[in-house]
């Protein structure tokens, strides 16, 4: 018999359509009387939350971190059900500061409860049955829904109403559940973690565009911003008057931290002009390779209220 337990924080998943076809929360999670075909499981279940997920906060994150940081003791998997909206971000989170050798699942739904299609059962019981799998140890944070298993450092919500829409641009998916079988293509890169004990730094993402103001950077100087991170051009480079910004910046102490605001691909110092990325980083600037923006800005988090020194800081965004 496996011991799970599941932590429910909300989103689609533990929605309902009303009679206009609007889809809203109701105080009761559906999957709390879910009938699943599970025999082996015994499951745990708390109501921690119970949030549209851009509701979610990193102060959500940090709740579901201290619930979980002891659970290692008492639980041979956990399965976090949470809106897809923000759903990579509370992964990532817990990804990068837990080290746990049970797997942690998270799974969400597209199409709410009384819906057409409504994917949320299926997911829910996806993940369980990855979470249960003998597979599925030292893996980190997972992400299952439509069969698929995703590894919390790599993926991303690509479409906004698809139930296909979670998915590895870099890596590809990291497993698949069938109807007998969950079966793995790949072990993940060694990584990190930290622990965390708060979440205050106040650290903005903005994306780099044709044109980009330096001045409204040079704004950000002032602000009390604890870090930025900038999404920007290609592998990581930006256009003059946005890198004269990045300038001011840095000169007031403030970390920058550069991904690409491409799909796929990682960015990396390559161009050596005003704006080029081998510019940017020997002004000081940090890349962060293979996280979006929303992921490095919570890698920036962690590696702040962890207080790394500056050379630490770039190691831990660099790795992947
Ligand atoms: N808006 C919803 C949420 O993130 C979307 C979903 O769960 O699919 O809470």
């Amino acid at each position: 018999m496996k011991r799970i337990l599941v932590l429910h924080t909300g989103g689609t998943i533990a929605m309902h359509e009303d009679v206009d076809g609007d889809v809203e929360q109701g105080a009761q999670n559906p999957l709390n009387d879910a009938h699943l075909d599970l025999p082996e499981v015994e499951l745990t279940t708390e109501n921690i939350f119970n949030l549209p997920s851009e509701h979610i906060t990193p102060t959500h994150m940090l709740a579901l971190y201290n619930r979980l940081k002891d659970a290692e003791q008492d639980f041979d998997g956990v399965v976090i059900t949470h809106g897809t909206d923000t759903l990579e971000e509370t992964s990532f989170f817990l990804d990068g500061t837990l080290s746990f050798e049970i797997p942690i699942v998270m799974t969400g739904a597209m199409r709410s409860s009384n819906e057409l299609g409504s994917d949320g059962l299926y997911n829910f019981q996806s993940a369980l049955r990855v979470a249960i799998d003998k597979q599925s140890k030292n893996r980190g944070v997972m992400v299952v829904l439509n069969d698929e298993i995703h590894a919390a450092r790599f993926v991303t919500k690509t479409h906004a109403t698809n139930v296909a829409t979670f998915a590895s641009p870099i890596s590809g998916a990291m497993g698949m559940v069938n109807k007998r079988k969950i079966l793995f293509f790949y072990d993940l890169p060694y990584k990190q973690t930290y622990p965390i004990k708060a979440v205050d730094k106040r650290i903005p993402v903005m994306k780099a565009y044709a044109g980009m103001d330096g001045h409204i950077l040079s704004l950000l100087a002032d602000s009390g911003i604890d870090g930025i991170v900038i999404e920007a051009l290609g592998a990581g480079n930006l256009g003059e008057d946005a890198a004269l910004g990045v300038l001011k910046l840095l000169d007031a102490g403030i970390p920058v931290v550069i991904v690409s605001r491409s799909f796929k691909g990682i960015a990396e110092p390559v161009y050596d002009y005003l704006g080029g990325g081998v510019q940017l980083e020997k002004a000081g600037a940090i890349f962060a390779s293979a996280v979006n923006g929303q992921k490095a800005r919570l890698k920036l988090l962690i590696g702040l209220e962890n207080q790394l020194n500056t050379n630490d800081l770039n190691n831990y965004l660099h790795e992947f």
